[in-house]
């Protein structure tokens, strides 16, 4: 069984959701598509993703992704594909995806 803990709060996290369906983002687009799990603060509220399958549910290019998009809950962008238009448009929680 994993944990998380707040450092802020210094408590163990709660599930808040299974399976939400998170999209891993480059230059602004969705390029796949992960089952992960929502957890959150008691105290705080804080949110966190994790436990992320060992796979992507769906990836850019295959039958069922526009409608993985359509119905994402999140959206991160791996930090190592990140570029300064990525930073951009997640400081401004920009999100366009694939179409
Ligand atoms: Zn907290």
């Amino acid at each position: 069984m994993s944990h998380c803990i707040c450092v802020e709060c210094g408590v163990a996290m709660k599930p808040a959701e299974n399976g939400v369906v998170v999209l891993e983002l480059s230059r602004g687009e969705a390029i796949c598509a992960w089952h992960a799990d929502r957890w959150q603060c008691p105290l705080c509220n804080k949110k966190i993703i994790g436990g992320f399958g060992r796979k992507p549910v769906s990836e850019r290019g295959d039958e069922y992704f526009s409608a993985t998009v359509k119905k994402a809950d999140h959206s991160f962008y791996h930090s190592q594909m990140m570029i300064q238009e990525d930073v951009d448009r997640q400081y401004n929680n920009e999100v366009i995806p694939c179409q």
